[in-house]
């Protein structure tokens, strides 16, 4: 990417000019969430400037106006992710509640004691504690495939995990702490032909790359738009139209009845059985503007370019790092690193670096098993977007070997 592009990118996201202690902002906490383009913060206030009338319900112009917007949102992202149909794309708050959907409504009616789900040891908590909450109703198990040194999981251990009792299986497709990129569709095939349910958080994948729910076979496919630079509050719950027909409502209210009375209620068609209560339509509505966003720099050049600010990010920790430990180092990795600069706590490292105006995050980034795996109670994580830039990586590196002397005396 040249550097009249980076620029022009860069002028989109107000927020990357503001200050902390007087240096300019190097924001790099993009895992956890990334920074929005003007355009969708102004399709916000657009809407809320003229739009704002409730969905589906009212015949006046506006409310059909907003559900119109709100009903475009869904078709793009059908196309987004070459769903078969608009039915088979709930909208939900966010990965979380997607991921909580499918195992409170598909997992509560078709999983029963005796059956088996598989996870990884990589998961997020939002694909792990869901799970648990209904073993606790249930009583299934759960099996865990761990990682490699290099932070890849183990996929001979993941075929020997299922047997006759598998019924699920559910992973990450991008780790948010080791950036390893899964073979969704390799794990994908082998949980089929075992007769085993495939569902997916792709909140870290979808940001990053291109994804074809329907190539990568997955049955469900879960992801955040606040992570994709569009406006918080709004998830994406994908599913297969077979499996979302067959179960129950998550949630009980208004939008999500045929009918309604004390003798019996029944439902609406997809996708609005599983879409009670008002949706956050105005946020919905503008998400397609972050698409936009993404679909006018082109996918490639973001992948092309958070690679290469990976790859620098990387060389320079190591050569000029002195003790530095780098957790997740897997060939097909995305612009993730997860460190520890030698025996220092990473609050420490994590505030410091914040005095220099670096933002990375620091903690168990909500996947403590791995950290127990790895044998560490968290880590410093700095991720990257593609407004970041080499100049960036220079101050956040000159920063960490200046923190490193500090706190290791080096
Ligand atoms: N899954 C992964 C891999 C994540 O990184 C995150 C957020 O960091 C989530 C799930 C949860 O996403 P949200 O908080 O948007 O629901």
């Amino acid at each position: 990417m040249d550097n009249a592009q980076l620029q022009y990118i860069r002028s989109q996201f107000p927020i990357l000019d503001r200050t902390v202690y007087n240096r300019q902002l190097v924001y790099l906490d993009n895992t956890a969430t990334s920074q929005t383009p003007r355009r969708v913060v102004e399709s916000i206030d657009a809407s809320y400037f003229h739009t704002k009338a409730n969905v589906h319900r009212g015949v006046f112009s506006i409310s059909q106006e907003a559900t119109d917007l709100m009903e475009q949102t869904r078709l793009r992202v059908r196309d987004y992710i070459n769903a078969a149909s608009e039915q088979e794309i709930i909208f939900t708050r966010g990965t979380t509640e997607a991921i909580n959907l499918v195992a409170s409504s598909w997992g509560g009616a078709f999983l029963k004691d005796g059956d088996e789900i598989i996870l990884t040891v990589m998961e997020h908590h939002a694909n792990i504690v869901p799970w648990q909450l209904l073993q606790n109703r249930i009583g299934f198990k759960i099996k865990v495939v761990p990682i490699n040194e290099r932070g890849e999981l183990d996929l001979d251990v993941y075929r020997s995990l299922f047997t006759e009792q598998t019924r699920l299986v559910s992973f990450t497709h991008v780790s948010n702490v080791l950036g390893t990129v899964n073979p969704v569709k390799e794990m994908a095939r082998i949980a089929h032909s075992h007769g085993a349910v495939v569902v997916v958080d792709g909140a870290q994948a979808v940001p990053h790359m291109s994804v074809d729910v329907r190539d990568l076979g997955a049955d469900f496919y879960a992801f955040s738009s606040h992570k994709m630079y569009g406006p918080t509050g709004v998830g994406i719950l994908y599913g297969r139209k077979e499996l979302l027909e067959a179960m129950p409502p998550y949630q009980g209210g208004g939008e999500m009845i045929a009918h309604v009375s004390f003798e019996g209620t029944t439902f609406a068609d997809l996708p609005f059985k599983f879409e009670a209560g008002t949706p956050d339509f105005i946020d919905i509505a503008a998400f397609p503007r972050a698409l936009d966003f993404i679909g006018e720099t082109g996918m490639d050049a973001i992948a092309a370019h958070e690679q290469d600010l990976l790859d620098y990010a990387t060389a320079r920790m190591i050569s000029e790092v002195p003790g530095v430990r780098i957790f997740g180092t897997a060939p097909h990795k995305s612009a993730v690193i997860s460190f520890l600069l030698g025996e220092a706590h990473h609050y420490d490292t994590g505030m410091l670096l914040d005095k220099l105006g670096i933002a990375v995050r620091t903690g168990h980034h909500c996947a403590q098993p791995l950290m127990q795996a790895l044998g560490v109670e968290g880590t410093v994580r700095a991720s990257f977007a593609v407004y970041n830039t080499r100049e960036e990586v220079d101050k956040f590196i000159d920063a960490l070997i200046k923190v490193n002397s500090m706190l290791n005396r080096i």
